[in-house]
């Protein structure tokens, strides 16, 4: 696709007119465009004395020997003719920035394909090459990382509560998903601060904010505590000029004697470890960043004067004996302050921090810290991503989760700074970070977090409750899509409502929070509640009017309230409410509201057989809960007789409570849709017993019944009721009506049954 990568790049190097680009057919440009401007640029840019080529591919090789940067040179020239014209707000070059966004990188010894992304990561953003050019032109892995950056870039980011921040960083290493387009964005921040000077105030007070809030704890988080330190004392500059003015200030009057203060120390503990034989160790004592010092100050009330431990020492051994050796000199020489030693030596932490950790009360009264560790332990603390970020972070609450992934990221950033040129550790990188959670946007920019897999629906309780029960469908960037859509990072949610639409029971089989959840369901209830006022509304009127009189008229009677507190109800909407849920009698009420008239209206109960009828009284079965209600009149239908354990479903029968039918019984099929209602067996279902009627088709010999008789007793079936009769000399129905506690147990019955020779077919009677 492209000329000759190495061979091109070496030619253009030494005359860049030559050097060309081959542009993709179906751009239709003309096949060889010269890279734009290029000679005019390398010009301009060795005036602005920004670091060329050479120098970064030399700035590589320190850390990865092998390198031979061809592409690192060839990313350099691109970048530099394409951004060639464009400045910063300073008047200098705009390529100044993406080549120190370049070194930054290096620092952190990342691979060459993120050096060469450094280079190129404002090119898709800010000139008209796309990612399809860098990804025919340099590798599909570099065109990822820019395509990545860039899209950090639109992020909009509003809000700067504590909780949205905290979401918006999760959010940022997410979108990433390769770690190195975090790396990058955090070298593109700092360095964007560093040159924040030549910016509107309001612009930047803005970025500062956005700085402080994100992209310092960011990089805490990574445990880059120099990166975290240089970003936190750039913000601390535009955020409170006057608290940082006087603060350096400060520092620098007092710098001298502080400075003094700490040589003193070092020379002491320095006498006192040469004295114990350990002259080799490294030594060091130097002020906190500016705005630690300020947080300390804060935090304590202290002006600058008072704050002691404005800096921290440092012995760094040879070996882990001699760390041992050097805290028992220290301890010696100074008295140790209770309870403030740490050992992550011996127990590491999770991140695999190791260090020793105490204070001592210093020469002139002052306490000190000082941490003691080997040169490795402290390679590793540096430039660990993770190294540090437990530490810093004491005291606040990290879930095991946390600890886990950035233990994992740790190792990699150690892995790179031991092995050098190592591909496919960066491939590990590669992985989704945060993937049980799912950030989503309002049109507004504002920022909504879920679990995975959370739909429109979740997103719309959300925002709410309203929206959730009136949701229609759902835009999702800008494209119509289905209310059980998976919702994916960084996908801006609008959800389409009508005032007339309703939640819909389906939606519960796909809601992933419990918000959404819950207020489904408790519409239902809410909506099953208003059907069976309803419903007792009619059967109480068409009750009332057979005897003669009115609903209205009812409510006017002296007795009416008395009536209320007879059926226990509150409210006469209520009592419908019971009425309709068929917990009481229509007639009953008008019954007992006008005696007079109960004799024209017998009632006369038809109980199927009379063990059921006694089933029925009170609140029915107890073995069958109502989704939302307790304490209904449930009757279980005679067609199919459901046993606990069966597939079933109710229907709310006027003036007899609730029917409750297998769910594939004919008659639950034919019911009126809109008077269903979800049922299920109750957790003690298994302790009550039902009635069903199983028929028996045998041949026709002496002693069957007490055969079968003896299989329902193993089975531990009681029998109710059996009906035998022969239909003719050979053939003979048998027709048991038993009590049996669940599904299984009556199946286990009819395996037994089966199993005599004389049984042909064993049915469950259904209507
Ligand atoms: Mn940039």
């Amino acid at each position: 696709m492209f000329l000759d990568g190495v061979q091109m790049v070496d030619a253009a190097y030494s005359t860049p007119a030559r050097f060309h680009r081959v542009e993709p057919a179906y751009r239709m440009t003309p096949p060889s465009t010269p890279l734009p401007n290029l000679e005019e640029a390398l010009a301009e840019l060795a005036q602005w004395n920004v670091p060329t080529a050479d120098e970064l591919v030399a700035q590589m090789r320190t850390y990865l020997p092998s390198a031979e940067g061809e592409l690192l040179k060839k990313a350099w020239l691109y970048g530099a003719a394409h951004h060639h014209g464009q400045r910063r707000k300073s008047g200098a070059p705009y390529y100044m920035h993406p080549v120190a966004v370049a070194q930054l990188i290096m620092r952190m010894r990342l691979d060459e394909a993120s050096i060469c992304a450094g280079l190129l990561h404002d090119v898709v953003e800010d000139t008209p090459v796309t990612t399809a050019d860098i990804t025919a032109l340099f590798s599909e892995d570099i065109a990822h990382i820019v395509e990545g950056v860039t899209k950090l870039d639109k992020i909009p980011f509003s809000r700067t509560e504590h909780k949205q921040a905290e979401n918006f960083r999760k959010m940022l290493i997410a979108m990433s998903k390769d770690i190195r387009v975090l790396l990058i964005k955090l070298c593109d921040r700092l360095h964007n601060m560093s040159t924040l000077e030549a910016m509107r105030p309001d612009k930047q007070q803005r970025i500062a904010l956005e700085t402080l809030e994100i992209y310092a704890p960011l990089a805490n988080r990574l445990g880059m505590g120099w990166m975290k330190s240089q970003l936190e004392d750039l913000c601390f500059r535009y955020l409170y000029p006057d608290d940082y003015t006087s603060l350096k200030a400060d520092v620098g009057q007092r710098r001298t004697e502080r400075e003094a203060y700490v040589k003193r120390v070092v020379a002491l503990i320095r006498t006192s470890l040469s004295a114990a034989g350990l002259d080799d160790v490294a030594l060091s004592g130097r002020p906190k960043h500016l705005y630690g010092i300020y947080r300390k100050m804060k935090r304590q009330n202290l002006p600058y004067a008072q704050i002691y431990d404005a800096q921290g020492f440092r012995v760094l051994t040879d070996s882990v004996e001699q760390c041992y050796r050097a805290l028992g000199v220290v301890h010696s020489k100074f008295t140790p302050i209770p309870g403030r030693f740490k050992d992550y030596i011996a127990l590491s932490k999770a991140n695999n921090y190791q260090s020793l950790h105490t204070t001592v009360m210093g020469p002139a009264g002052q306490q000190i810290e000082i941490q003691i560790r080997t040169k490795e332990m402290h390679r590793i603390a540096e430039n660990g991503v993770a190294a540090h970020w437990r530490y810093k972070e004491a005291g606040k609450a990290i879930s095991p989760k946390d600890e886990e992934r950035f233990t994992w990221l740790k190792q990699l950033l150690e892995w790179n700074a031991g092995v050098s040129d190592n591909d496919e550790f960066l491939d590990n990188m590669k992985v989704d970070l945060f993937n049980d959670e799912v950030y989503t946007f309002t049109p507004a920019g504002e920022l909504k977090v879920f679990p995975r897999g959370a739909t429109p629906v979740d997103f719309a309780y959300a925002v709410h409750t309203r929206v959730g029960e009136t949701a229609l469908g759902a835009k999702v960037n800008g494209r119509i899509t289905t209310l059980n859509t998976e919702l994916r990072n960084g996908d801006v949610v609008e959800i389409m409502t009508r005032a007339d639409s309703r939640p819909s029971r389906g939606w519960l089989d796909f809601v992933k929070t419990a918000r959404a959840k819950t207020k489904i369901r408790n519409y239902i209830r809410q909506e099953q509640r208003s059907r069976a006022l309803d419903i007792g509304r009619d059967l109480l009127e068409k009750a009332f009017r057979r005897g003669g009189y009115s609903l209205t008229r009812a409510e006017k009677h002296e007795n009416f309230a008395k009536m209320l507190s007879r059926f226990r109800t509150q409210t006469f909407e209520e009592l419908q409410i019971q009425v309709g849920y068929g917990k009481i009698a229509a007639d009953e009420v008008v019954r007992w509201l006008l005696p007079t008239e109960e004799e024209g209206e017998p009632q006369p109960p038809p109980p199927p057989s009379p063990r059921r009828a006694k089933k029925m009284r009170g609140s029915g079965p107890a073995t069958v809960v109502v989704a939302g209600i307790n304490d209904v009149v449930v009757r279980l239908g005679r067609c199919c007789t459901p046993v606990p354990g069966d597939d079933i479903i109710g229907f709310v029968t006027r003036g007899r409570g609730i029917t409750v039918h297998q769910y594939r019984c004919p008659r639950a099929r034919d019911a009126d849709p809109l008077r269903r209602i979800d049922v299920g067996w109750s957790d003690g279902a298994e302790d009550e017993v039902a009635p069903v009627t199983v028929r028996v088709h045998t041949g026709n010999s002496p002693g069957m019944l007490a055969e079968m008789t003896q299989r329902f007793r193993e089975s531990g079936v009681n029998i109710l009721q059996a009906n035998c009769r022969a239909v003719n000399s050979r053939r003979a129905v048998n027709e048991f009506e038993v009590e049996v506690k669940n599904a299984d147990q009556l199946a286990s019955v009819i395996r037994g049954l089966k199993k005599l020779q004389f049984v042909h077919k064993v049915e469950r009677v259904r209507a």
